[in-house]
């Protein structure tokens, strides 16, 4: 009998792993492939929304519990995650500028926001300069699920395959699984969470992303940001990642050529430099109609669990949500009312 058997593995099903390891709990990991969000995603993390300098939802207050189970993912693998890179905010007109200086003001602002910079990047002209962000990064989540996975498959805790719903069976005390028997089960599956019947009722909007990697002679150490990010491929490098696209309409994960002609158009007006494509990819982002994690149990059986709505904000989310779902599931304690699907069930 397992205590735990995990379903989908981006950084949500990682992050709830994280959980079971910490709590010696014994699990199974189901993990095909089919979504492709954590793997295409830039992977910064970043707690300010940079459109209206605001703070982003529990961005900041969770921050420093994601920073620390990378980090004890770089102990447990032996292996590199967390790069720390300054994000430079290209301001477009003197109010910009006035607004970037009023919100540094302001308390969770001015942890992050730096004064003004007019610092020389290779190949990017910015007459207004740059707002900066510290404290922000990459974290290296392709990286990161792979020498997970490698982890799994090496101590037999991974089935790479289609988690079949119909074949689940659940009792009172425990579910089961074809052959295998677990107390509990949580579905972290991303976008691929309406295919399961039994949380496809949450509003799970999902939008769709593309980035490019490109490859140019320009040196640039930072993130910029403008009307899109260019950001270092902290794996190789001479790339960059250059992202993203969003996109409520088309639900596939095939790359567009109306994408990479719009990141194409929006990368030349940033990069006045000649750059190359390397490579361009799609995913869904799982994002909710409220703009909230989708974190609780089902209505009716309290040993199904479900780790979703991450949206674009994965990397500082997932850590600290697969926590309270844990501690929930686990414990019996409470969900805050703001993530918990408890919020959709009508009276
Ligand atoms: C272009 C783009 C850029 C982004 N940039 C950032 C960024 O810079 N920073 C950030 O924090 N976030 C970013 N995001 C958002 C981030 O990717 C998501 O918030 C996060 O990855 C969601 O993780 P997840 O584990 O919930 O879902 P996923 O990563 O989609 O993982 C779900 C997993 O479940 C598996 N699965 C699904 N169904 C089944 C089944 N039936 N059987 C077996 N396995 C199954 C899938 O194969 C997949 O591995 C970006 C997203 C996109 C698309």
């Amino acid at each position: 009998m397992y205590d735990y058997i995990l379903v989908g593995f981006g950084v949500a099903g990682f992050s709830f792993m994280q959980q079971l390891e910490e709590n010696r709990q014994n699990f199974i990991v189901f993990d095909n492939q089919s979504q492709q969000s954590t793997r295409i995603a830039g992977g910064m993390f970043n707690p300010i929304i940079l459109k209206r300098f605001t703070p982003a939802w529990q961005a900041a207050e969770m921050l420093p519990y994601a920073l620390l189970q990378f980090q004890k993912a770089e102990l447990a693998y032996q292996n590199k995650y967390i790069h720390y890179i300054d994000i430079y905010r290209k301001l477009t007109s003197v109010e910009e500028q006035n607004n970037w200086v009023v919100a540094s003001d302001k308390p969770v602002m001015r942890d992050f926001m730096q004064p003004i910079s007019f610092e020389k990047i290779d190949g990017i002209a910015a007459p207004f300069g740059f707002g900066i962000l510290k404290g922000t990064g990459i974290v290296n989540v392709n990286r990161l699920l792979d020498d997970a996975l490698y982890g799994l498959q090496q101590t037999g805790k991974l089935r790479k395959e289609k988690f079949d719903y119909s074949q689940l069976q659940i009792t009172s005390d425990f579910v089961q699984y074809k052959d295998i028997k677990a107390r509990k089960i949580v579905f972290a599956e991303g976008y691929g969470l309406h295919h399961n019947p039994f949380f496809n009722h949450l509003p799970l909007m999902g939008t769709k992303g593309e980035m490019l990697m490109i490859e140019t002679d320009a040196e640039i150490p930072y993130i910029v940001k403008s009307n899109v990010f260019i950001a270092p491929n902290v794996a190789k490098k001479g790339q960059y990642y250059v992202g993203a696209t969003y996109n409520w309409e088309d639900k596939t994960n095939t790359p567009t050529a109306e994408a990479r002609k719009h990141l194409k158009e929006k990368l030349g007006q940033l990069l006045q430099k000649p750059f190359k494509i390397v490579l361009q990819k799609a995913g869904i982002r799982p994002t909710v109609i409220d703009r909230r994690p989708l974190v609780g149990v089902h209505p009716n059986y309290n040993n199904l669990g479900v780790l979703n709505g991450m949206g674009t904000r994965g990397v500082i989310l997932a850590p600290t949500t697969a926590k309270q779902l844990f501690k929930h599931m686990t414990f019996g304690m409470p969900l805050p009312k703001e993530i918990d699907i408890k919020r959709f069930e009508k009276n």
